[in-house]
């Protein structure tokens, strides 16, 4: 009677310890959209350490890392993250949630969390080797997680943080741009209208530099409207020649990858420690083609031969990574309760319509992010 009591309550008044299943969408093996499986008897996840958090998915983001990762990508690498011990046993990853953005209410504290209590309204980046935003209920550590922006539904929230904290890793940590530096820095976004371009561009602007974008013809009236100062149409021809018309940057973000480094470092400002930082790196598809330690070693050769080969042009050739952080997303939720920051929802899909959800990230030709609304 006790377990039937606790089961059908609320999950503010009974302990979730109570709880042993879930609803979620689950992953049994890597493919198309058709792997994609809901169940409603996934297991109700636990707290393994003392600072994590059990939070309770309102809506959740999707970013094409998910359609990845639904075909198999970083496989090698997430998988010995997962569970070290495990990680050579066919079938360890399984049943896989996928999900990388969660907006929600925390259920449940770990003893040793303190800034954060039941019933806190929360947004977080889940990193890759996690369980995601797909259920009803993720874990996360409280160091991952940010009070969510009071002034944003959980649907609007769960558009930014994942993207949010890509580009303030790669913007902040890498090419080591802050909001008191960028005053007179002109920075040149490739691929400005897809779900990192459409937060940087704004966090950018909101800093003061100057920023320039990329995109197709028929998105520059929508990264104008989200403060781009130039604007660039890819699709009219050779795209670095209307580039290389202009004054040079100090940093490029670049979110578009290919054959866009054979020329993006000449757009640099050169011996002024001026930054290209790229987004699409060989890394997790090393690991998973070479294995990890020879996929890692690869990568290292790579990035240390072509960051050389720049330094001596003088300018600096990075990779940029997603890097989960509650810190960066207090920063952002104060930007966006400011005002100087807004979510960019694309589209939104009920927790029944995840497969159409992945059929549009897809599709491609994003203009911002796609939110499931999990209640
Ligand atoms: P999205 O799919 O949201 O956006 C991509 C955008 O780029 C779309 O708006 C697309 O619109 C536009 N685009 C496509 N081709 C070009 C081009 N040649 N020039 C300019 N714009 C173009 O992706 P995200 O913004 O979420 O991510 C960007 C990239 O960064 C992805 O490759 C992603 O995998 C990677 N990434 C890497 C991370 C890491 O940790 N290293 C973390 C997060 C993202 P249209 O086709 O209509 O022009």
């Amino acid at each position: 009677v006790k377990t039937l009591l606790c089961r059908q309550s609320s999950p503010f008044s009974t302990s979730s310890r109570c709880r042993t299943i879930m609803p979620a969408w689950v992953i049994d093996k890597y493919g198309s959209n058709e792997v994609l499986r809901f169940t409603k008897n996934a297991r109700f996840p636990f707290l393994r350490f003392p600072n994590e958090v059990i939070v309770k998915v309102f809506a959740a983001g999707l970013n094409p890392l998910d359609v990845s990762m639904r075909g198999g990508y970083g496989a090698a690498t997430l998988s010995v993250k997962r569970d070290p011990l495990n990680s050579m046993q066919s079938g360890s990853d399984f049943p896989l949630i996928l999900g990388r953005d969660v907006s929600g209410v925390i259920i449940e504290c770990g003893m040793d969390v303190k800034y954060f209590r039941e019933r806190d309204e929360v947004w977080a980046a889940i990193p890759p080797w996690k369980q995601g935003s797909l259920a009803e209920f993720v874990v996360l550590s409280a160091n991952e997680i940010s009070h969510k922006p009071k002034s944003l539904s959980h649907t609007e929230a769960a558009a930014i943080p994942y993207v949010a904290t890509t580009a303030w890793s790669a913007l902040v940590n890498t090419a080591g741009l802050s909001k008191d530096n960028c005053g007179k820095k002109r920075i040149l976004i490739l691929g400005g209208s897809g779900g990192v371009g459409t937060f940087a561009i704004q966090m950018l602007k909101a800093w003061g530099a100057h920023v320039t974008v990329t995109c197709s013809q028929n998105a520059e009236g929508f990264v104008r409207g989200l403060g781009a100062d130039h604007v660039v149409d890819y699709t009219a021809g050779p795209v670095e020649e209307p580039l290389s018309a202009l004054d040079k940057f100090d940093v490029i973000l670049d979110n578009v990858g290919g054959d866009t480094e054979r020329w993006a470092l000449n757009l640099l400002k050169p011996w002024c420690g001026a930054k290209y930082v790229t987004l699409v790196t060989p890394f997790l598809h090393n690991t998973d083609m070479l294995g990890i330690a020879d996929g890692m070693m690869q990568t290292a050769a790579t990035v240390a031969t072509k960051a050389l080969k720049h330094l001596m042009k003088g300018v600096h050739y990075r990779w940029g990574f997603f890097a989960p952080s509650g810190p960066a997303l207090d920063e952002v939720t104060e930007m966006v309760d400011a005002g100087q920051i807004r979510p960019v929802v694309d589209e939104t899909f009920s927790f029944s319509q995840v497969p159409q959800a992945f059929q549009k990230l897809e599709n491609g030709h994003a203009r911002g992010k796609t939110v499931v609304q999990v209640i």
